[in-house]
């Protein structure tokens, strides 16, 4: 194929272009702050769903506290109520010895009930402490991942902005090509990892980095350069540049 020798060097320069393309692509799929980004969301989901979990159990032991502090009120009602009974003195001695053993076993049960509510209010401390703890967490990543969320999308704009720009700078520089040139440069560089043509610089092929052989290089530079040159390695079209 003939190509005149500025339309290959346009092709470098389409090529830079292309390159800058993927590379930009590349870019948006990689930000760091992507990944971040969704690190941090799954960290909020995390806090979140733990905070929630905290605070049901905290719900249920408030019903179990609740529960204990009924049990407790009733067994000291019971206790007074028999005190004023022991006072008044009426009833057999028999009576009274009973109500004396009941009073003994009420007394034992209300200490018990009493262990177990203060068990449950260090329980409930714990939790609230537990969910002041983890709903800071859950506000403070929430935070984060907004502001993450910003920034990912400042960095997007930025690249479709350059993308946009380049992608007119190769729509302008295309039409400036040969059509049969552009075609085999297409083709070619939608096989060969985005690469179409490639400089041919201190006797390598800048697209598969090969050293070509002394005698292809004087076969290359005796033709007319007006000749489009392959590399014998990658078929990628080898630009001479002087
Ligand atoms: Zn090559």
């Amino acid at each position: 194929m003939k190509a005149s020798k500025s339309a290959q060097e346009k092709l470098l320069a389409l090529q830079a272009l292309d390159s800058s393309l993927i590379q930009l692509d590349h870019k948006a799929k990689t930000l760091p702050v992507a990944k971040l980004l969704d690190e941090k969301v799954i960290a909020h989901a995390t806090a979140r769903d733990l905070c929630v979990a905290a605070e049901t159990e905290k719900s249920d032991i408030k019903h179990e506290l609740s529960k204990s502090e009924v049990d407790v009120e009733q067994v000291v009602a019971r206790i007074e109520k028999d005190e004023k009974r022991l006072a008044s003195g009426l009833g057999t001695p028999k009576e009274l010895e009973q109500l004396q053993h009941e009073l003994t076993s009420l007394a034992k049960r209300r200490a018990e009930l009493e262990e177990i509510e203060l068990e449950v209010m260090v329980r409930v401390d714990a939790l609230d402490q537990r969910i002041a703890s983890l709903g800071a967490e859950r506000d403070a990543l929430h935070l984060e991942v907004t502001k993450l969320a910003k920034e990912k999308e400042t960095a997007l704009e930025e690249i479709n902005l350059a993308k946009n720009a380049t992608i007119k700078d190769r729509e302008s520089l295309a039409k400036e090509i040969e059509p049969e040139l552009l075609a085999l440069y297409e083709k070619i560089r939608s096989s060969a990892d985005g690469i179409g043509a490639a400089r041919l610089h201190a006797g390598q092929c800048q697209g598969c980095h090969l050293t070509i052989n002394a005698a292809d290089l004087s076969k290359i530079s005796g033709l007319p350069e007006d000749e489009v040159v392959r590399c014998e390695e990658c078929r990628r079209i080898l630009v001479r540049v002087s």
